[in-house]
């Protein structure tokens, strides 16, 4: 029985001591490394191998990061548990991200950004945050996360997602049913959504109209889940009044697509929250342990969901 790392080698070499620490009966190799096929039984990787079918003896498949939009699931035999990356680096970072994202879009940064390329000194108007509504597309792990971090700023917080939930001190909403009432209630809206196939384009021109006028939205799910050519309609009309994006589709932009120099629009280059190596290498540890154990997986995929 082993374990193969098929990602960067800096990070295999910090996943590789701590197995040799906390796994040590379990063989650890580097992707670089000659190894059986059918010795493997986990496999921590970015984008499912061509050569998936030679593990038969697979059991699990780990993510490196926190999305499987990536994963062609199909390839992957049915019996094969597929797991999301959930380790407290990529909370962390995603709930400092999002928290500058909303502050951001909150204080007007864009416009003063723009004022100040302008060499103009003019204060804008500055609502109390108790009087911004910040709604998040999808509630889960990491979207609760960064609203526990929210909280004490005092923005009316609501949040969608597909089943029913009740969370405190957030409005809850969920279903396609429920969507327009949620965003017709969002000053910010904050996307972070797995891609699915029920997700790609949500971020559409109808979402859009959607928002009471001068809403903002700060994308952090996935690039496709994003109409773009909408989303600069929206602002160019006013009707939106800026944007935040860590993902674009594709990554990068070209070099002469128009969100790169809109002035309503900042580009981050998918850096709001990365896997970290030694957080995540103990929760892959802590996640065969529980396989081993027969226990539930953390960020175990539901295959027919696709999250
Ligand atoms: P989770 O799986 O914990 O949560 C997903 C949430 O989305 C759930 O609340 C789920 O609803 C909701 N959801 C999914 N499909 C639908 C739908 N069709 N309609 C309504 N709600 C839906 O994911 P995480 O919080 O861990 O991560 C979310 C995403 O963030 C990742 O998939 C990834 O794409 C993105 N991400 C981006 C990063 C970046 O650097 N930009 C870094 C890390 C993640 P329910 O609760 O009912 O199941």
């Amino acid at each position: 029985m082993a374990f193969l790392f098929n990602s960067d080698a800096a990070r295999g070499t910090v996943f590789r001591e701590a197995f040799a620490r906390e796994l040590p009966d379990l063989k650890f190799f580097h992707a670089s490394e000659v190894v059986d096929p059918e010795k493997i039984c986990y496999l921590v990787t970015w984008t499912v191998p061509e050569d998936i079918s030679r593990y038969r003896n697979l059991e699990v498949l780990f993510s490196i990061g926190a999305g499987i939009d990536q994963f062609k699931s199909e390839k992957v035999p049915g019996h094969v548990k597929l797991v999301r990356m959930v380790e407290d680096g990529i909370i962390r970072m995603m709930q400092e991200y999002a928290v500058l994202g909303v502050l951001t879009l909150h204080r007007e940064m864009l416009a003063y950004r723009e004022q100040q390329g302008e060499h103009r000194w003019q204060a804008l108007a500055a609502p109390q945050a108790s009087e911004r509504r910040v709604g998040f597309l999808g509630l889960g792990m990491l979207a609760q996360a960064v609203i526990e971090r929210l909280k004490p700023f005092q923005f009316p917080l609501a949040g969608w997602s597909r089943s029913t939930k009740e969370i405190g001190g957030l409005t809850c909403f969920h279903g396609a049913d429920q969507l327009a009432g949620f965003l017709a209630q969002t000053d910010i809206l904050v996307c972070l959504l797995p891609l699915t196939d029920e997700t790609r384009g949500i971020l559409n021109a109808r979402l859009f109209s959607s928002l009471p006028a001068g809403a903002r939205l700060l994308h952090v799910g996935r690039g496709p889940q994003l109409d773009q050519t909408a989303l600069i309609e929206a602002l160019d009309s006013g009707h939106l009044a800026a944007a935040m994006l860590d993902v674009t589709d594709p990554e990068p932009l070209p070099e002469d697509h128009p969100l790169w120099s809109h002035p309503k629009v900042m580009i981050t280059p998918h850096i709001a929250s990365v896997t970290q190596p030694r957080t995540a290498a103990q929760s892959v540890i802590e996640n065969i342990r529980r396989h081993r154990a027969g226990e539930n997986l953390i960020g175990l995929v539901d295959r027919t969901l696709g999250y």
